[in-house]
Parts: C-alpha cells; sequence; structure tokens
C-alpha cells in the first residue's frame, strides 16, 4: 500500500511519522516551494505530546521549546482570578509544550526526512483534485509557481492534510462556505523579552468585547531573555481574508490595552517591542458528516478547522495522524480502515469544534467578567467558587479528550 500524504504541514508530517511506524510506506506532496518556519506559538497538550513521544520527536521538541507548567486565568484590571498547573505540574507523563509553529513543523520534518528519506517530501507541489477507481487513487498535480500541470500520479490511499483551504474537501462539499467568521479578530506576534510570573505560565486575561490577550512564552534564550508568544483579541464586525502571512498593524489593536499597564506585565510595552505581528480572523467551519469517500480522506485543519481558543488545532491533528495510522495499519482494506478512521475521529473533533465555539478554557473570565458586570473585584471568592472554576476547566479537558484519568489510566 502507499499513502500519499497532501501537505507538509503538522498533520501531514505526523502522518507520515506514524505510518512509517507501522511499515506503511508514505510520501508528502507540500505546495509550499520550501517548507520555512513560518507563523508564531502554538501549544502542544499532553495528549498530543504522548503520541510525539511515542514517534520518538518529543526530545527534539522540548530543546525548541518551554514545557508550560500553569495556566493563569486575569480580568482586564490584571487581577488574577485563577491558576491551575498544566502538563507535568499537574501530574501528567508527558509535558504541555508552548512552541513556535515553525519550530514544530521543522522538527517533524527532519524526523520525516530521516526516517523515510529525502525523496520522502516534495515541495513546490499543488495538488488540485483527486479521481479514484477500483484500484487507487489519481492525484491531479500542478507546479505551484507556474500553475503548469503536472503528470498524474498514483497512490493506493490518500490523505489531504491540505489545511483550512483544503483543494480535497472542497471537491468533495463544494458548496460549503469557505469558513465561518466568529466576530472576534486576532492580532498575534513574539516579542523578545525577560520572563514574567513562573516563566512559563499561559496567561488568559480580558474578555473580548474590551480586548483580551493569551500571552506564553516559547523559548528561552542564553541571554535569559524568552520569546513571548502573544495573541490579541477583539470583537470586530469585519475583518481581512484568512491569511496566515498577513502583517497586522498595531494602530487597529494597541489601543485596546493601553491601559494594560500590571504590576507582572506591561502589556502595550511588550506589544510595541513584537519582532512580528499577524492578523488573522477566528475562524471554523462546521463540522462535516464524513471524511472519508473510498480512498480519500481528511485530516487535521482539513477535517476540522477549530477556533484556536483551546490550545487543540495542532493537537487534534496530530491525533488524528495516530489514529490514521493504527486503523490502516491494522487491517489490509484500505476503504475499510478509512471507514474506521472516521468512526475513531470525527465525532471527537466536531464536540472540540463546537466546544471551542461556545465553552473554552477562557469562558471561565468570560463568566466573571458578566458577575462583575465588568468591573474589579475586592474578593474572587465572592464571585465565583474555585469548585465552579475547576468543574468548567474539567468539562472541557474530557471534550478535548486529555483528561488526566482517561490520559494516564493508574
Ligand atoms: C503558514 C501557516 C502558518 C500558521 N501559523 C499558525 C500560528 O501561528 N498559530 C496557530 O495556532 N496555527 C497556525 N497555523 C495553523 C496550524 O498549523 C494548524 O491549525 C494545525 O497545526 C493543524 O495543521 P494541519 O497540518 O492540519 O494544517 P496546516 O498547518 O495548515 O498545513 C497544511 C499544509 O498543506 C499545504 N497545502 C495546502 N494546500 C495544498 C495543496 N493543494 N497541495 C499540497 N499542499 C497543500 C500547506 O502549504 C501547508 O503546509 C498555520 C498554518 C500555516 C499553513
Amino acid at each position: 500500500m502507499t499513502v500519499t500524504i497532501i501537505g507538509g504541514g503538522v498533520g501531514g508530517l505526523t502522518a507520515a511519522l506514524a505510518l512509517k511506524a507501522r511499515g506503511i510506506e508514505c510520501r508528502v506532496l507540500e505546495s509550499a516551494r520550501q517548507i520555512r518556519p513560518l507563523g508564531v506559538g502554538i501549544n502542544l497538550l499532553p495528549h498530543a505530546t504522548a503520541v510525539l513521544d511515542a514517534l520518538g520527536v518529543l526530545r527534539a521538541l522540548e530543546a525548541v521549546s518551554i514545557a508550560t507548567k500553569e495556566a493563569a486565568y486575569y480580568n482586564r484590571f490584571g487581577q488574577l482570578i485563577h491558576v491551575e498547573p498544566l502538563g507535568r505540574a499537574a501530574g501528567y507523563a508527558t509535558p504541555q509544550l508552548s512552541i513556535h509553529r515553525g519550530e514544530l513543523q521543522m522538527v517533524l520534518l527532519d524526523a520525516v526526512l530521516s526516517r523515510l528519506g529525502a525523496h520522502a517530501v516534495r515541495t513546490g507541489i499543488r495538488c488540485v483534485g483527486v479521481e479514484q477507481d477500483a484500484d487507487g487513487v489519481t492525484l491531479r498535480l500542478h507546479d505551484s509557481e507556474t500553475g503548469q500541470a503536472l503528470p498524474p500520479e498514483r497512490a493506493s490511499v490518500v490523505v489531504a492534510a491540505d489545511g483550512i483551504h483544503s483543494v480535497i474537501r472542497r471537491q468533495f462539499f463544494p458548496d460549503e462556505a469557505p469558513y465561518l467568521y466568529s466576530g472576534v479578530n486576532m492580532w498575534r506576534g513574539v516579542t523578545r523579552m525577560k520572563p514574567i510570573l513562573s516563566h512559563a505560565t499561559m496567561v488568559r486575561a480580558g474578555w473580548l468585547a474590551h480586548g483580551k490577550m493569551v500571552i506564553y512564552p516559547i523559548r528561552d534564550h542564553p541571554d535569559g531573555t524568552q520569546l513571548m508568544n502573544w495573541v490579541a483579541e477583539i470583537e470586530t464586525p469585519s475583518h481581512a481574508e484568512n491569511d496566515w502571512a498577513k502583517p497586522g498593524r498595531l494602530e487597529d489593536f494597541l489601543p485596546a490595552f493601553a491601559g494594560w499597564h500590571f504590576d507582572w506585565l506591561d502589556v502595550p510595552a511588550m506589544i510595541r517591542a513584537a519582532d512580528v505581528v499577524l492578523e488573522y480572523p477566528m475562524v471554523d467551519k462546521d463540522p462535516l458528516s464524513r471524511w472519508s469517500h473510498g480512498r480519500v480522506t481528511l485530516l487535521g485543519d482539513a477535517a476540522h478547522p477549530m477556533y484556536p481558543r483551546g490550545s487543540n488545532g495542532a493537537g487534534q491533528a496530530i491525533l488524528d495522524a495516530k489514529a490514521l495510522a493504527e486503523c490502516l495499519g491494522g487491517q489490509a482494506d484500505p476503504v475499510a480502515a478509512l471507514r474506521d478512521y472516521e468512526a475513531r475521529r470525527l465525532g471527537p473533533t466536531a464536540q472540540v469544534v463546537r466546544t471551542n465555539r461556545t465553552a473554552p478554557p477562557d469562558a471561565i473570565i468570560r463568566e466573571v467578567w458578566q458577575r462583575t458586570g465588568d468591573k474589579p473585584f475586592a474578593r474572587i471568592e465572592d464571585v465565583i467558587s474555585a469548585d465552579e472554576l475547576a468543574a468548567m476547566l474539567d468539562g472541557y479537558r474530557k471534550v478535548a479528550g486529555y483528561d488526566k484519568a482517561a490520559l494516564n489510566p493508574p
């Protein structure tokens, strides 16, 4: 069996490693001429790092990331609402990693090239469609720079890991909207600066009407500084196209955070000192009724793009990769294997997509925002109990599949 994976992002490269680990021959076609470390920060929860550990890349990832120790929730006045341990500090067997998306992709790419060989990843090739018959799949390919047609190629199975703008998803669901806008626009950046709080804290602060921030370090530097990843989110009726590389303008969002001078962080100073600022709308798509069509299936953002509100986008793609390899490795009939893969992953990921819309982890700051009428509080215990906060966060962990009891059985 030969599997062709369309897309050399986090999902596609992890799928290549997982298939190789099961002795299944595969190759990756990537539209970018060169795979370069693009993007800003991303989080990998313990369920995803457990998969990466089993694939033998966790150590390399730990060398270029921060093992996040705690999550801290604040209101927009800088008052602490709740803090809880994360990753190994919370008793998980594997860490929660905060990492630059590009570093994650490059570690995965190095592993794929060294284990599958240099020929396994071919760049500059854009898949524009697939056709299948009883024996296999024909991929229609174009040179991604010139747009010229390339000779078609055959595979036993095709995995479309081609991201939120997936052409294969569009082929199967031509009437679907390109994406659904949440009403929240995001500006993302990285700033080299002195560490804050525990030096490994993921901060969520404020709420969307006035502006919300997510802030966490993704890399230590030898001089004692860290690369701090931050995301500013503001409710905004209009938005630009969803292009991961679109530069953002400070004047569009900095005023919302102008008063955020806390004793633990000067937010406007951090934003002004950014190395890079990108603008991206918070978008997703409705869950699909099916992913697998005969010998072709979807994986990662192609299958289930979701709001980046629970640190699950990359992680769920990694879990898909594991399930796909187990299903294809577990039986000879690829069509049945892809049906099993869909049966295992479509329901759980659809639930994450829906929960990220309504009750992601930051719902606890929304709750405090509502109960206080967006005013400072005297004592958080008078606003919400620790048990209520813990129950909301536990609920999300169960939906996203990293509830500790399920992940680390005694
Ligand atoms: C350039 C870029 C920057 C990103 N930056 C961030 C970020 O800063 N923070 C964040 O949370 N998420 C970011 N993401 C999204 C994040 O990587 C995904 O949500 C998550 O990792 C799931 O990965 P995926 O492999 O399913 O999709 P993606 O990571 O989107 O990978 C899809 C891959 O498929 C390739 N591709 C697309 N169409 C075709 C085609 N027709 N033929 C061949 N190849 C194709 C793309 O070039 C890409 O490499 C970014 C994605 C991209 C592509």
